[in-house]
């Protein structure tokens, strides 16, 4: 028997979320690719609160173990890939939303979904970096392709005090760049400013409609807001500037014209961490593993435990939550 958290849905389709000891048996298999992994760490990311609290509609079958993520030992192996002992990471792939995920003791995945964990990375460090600290790197990556360097201007990070945009600001700091963080949070200024942030601004000032073009300021944006913000953001990127946009925080819409494209050359590229490629998923962990500053790490990540994600998700929808929860299987 294992402990996870159990989703269920009601005849009048809300969510019921609770604690639940669960069956090995239960698990889901895979074929000759399943591979069996006691999980040691877990996080509560943005889609997980989403499928806990039933908000939106992220869970695709009933009833769900959510946990888009998990880092942990692989136990039983039927892929020739992976053996008993290996350390593994995986992100995405449906886990959590189509597939039992890993905010659980225990999960079956597919081999095709894991990646082997850095050994310079501890279980803990991983998931305290999660899905959220391997998107923002591959938003870095997004940017670094298009050719955007240290040196050629400001990075604008929205959302910055979150997850995807803490450790944006860190590593792009890190790597040299010159880091503006948009945050709707005044009292966090001087954590962004620890992670590396050159200047804070209120998100208030991105936010609402804006012009189509607007003062050229952004060499680059990491954006995990959506919404306005993004359209603004769109607006202010300097000629042959890249917007790398992952997120929906202030919402799906994206209400902006085609100025910035025709006019200025800016390209908007749009990151995925789910359905990633794996020499894309493994670029970004080595570069994780080499680049994560580590004081960083322990600045953005708090600990809980499982039955804690449960009240937790609700405060992290409505943005009350800095940095990361890594979620402590066992506690
Ligand atoms: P968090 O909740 O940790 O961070 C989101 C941040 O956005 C908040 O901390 C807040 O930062 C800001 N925010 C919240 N509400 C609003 C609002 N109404 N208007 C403007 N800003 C707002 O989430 P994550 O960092 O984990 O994820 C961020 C986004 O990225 C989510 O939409 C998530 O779904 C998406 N995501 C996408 C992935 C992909 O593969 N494309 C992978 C991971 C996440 P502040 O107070 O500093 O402004």
């Amino acid at each position: 028997m294992f402990n996870a958290l159990y989703l269920e849905q009601t005849s009048d389709k809300r969510t019921t979320a609770r604690l639940q000891a669960l069956d090995d048996a239960a698990l889901p298999t895979f074929d000759a690719r399943g591979v069996a992994v006691d999980i040691a760490f877990s996080t509560l990311n943005y889609k997980d609160c989403l499928a806990i609290t039933g908000k939106s509609p992220v869970v695709r079958k009933w009833p769900m173990v959510p946990g888009i993520d998990f880092a942990g030992t692989v136990s039983a192996s039927d892929d020739p890939r992976w053996q008993p002992g290996d350390a593994v990471i995986l992100n995405g792939w449906g886990v959590g939303e189509s597939h039992w995920g890993g905010l659980a003791q225990k999960a079956r995945v597919s081999g095709d979904w894991l990646v082997r964990r850095p050994e310079a990375l501890s279980a803990f460090e991983a998931m305290a970096i999660g899905t959220a600290g391997y998107t923002a790197m591959l938003c870095v990556l997004a940017l670094e392709r298009r050719g955007v360097q240290p040196g050629q201007g400001e990075i604008l990070v929205t959302g910055a005090s979150g997850g995807v945009g803490s450790f944006a600001v860190s590593l792009l700091a890190r790597r040299g760049f010159q880091v503006v963080a948009s945050t709707g949070k005044a009292g966090e200024a001087g954590y962004l400013q620890a992670l590396g942030a050159t200047e804070v601004i209120d998100r208030a000032t991105l936010a609402a409609p804006g012009k189509p073009l607007q003062k050229e300021r952004w060499a680059g944006v990491v954006d995990s807001v959506g919404s306005h913000t993004l359209a603004n953001a769109c607006a202010g990127t300097r000629y042959g500037g890249t917007v790398a946009a992952c997120g929906l925080a202030q919402g799906m819409e994206l209400p902006l014209t085609v100025a910035p494209f025709i006019l200025r050359g800016v390209a908007l590229v749009g990151v995925d961490s789910v359905m990633a490629p794996l020499a894309l998923r493994t670029e970004a962990w080595s570069r994780l593993a080499a680049e994560v500053d580590r004081g960083a790490i322990a600045a953005i990540a708090s600990r809980i435990g499982l039955a804690e994600a449960l009240e937790a998700a609700p405060r992290l929808l409505a943005g009350a939550v800095r940095g990361r929860l890594v979620v402590d299987v066992q506690r």
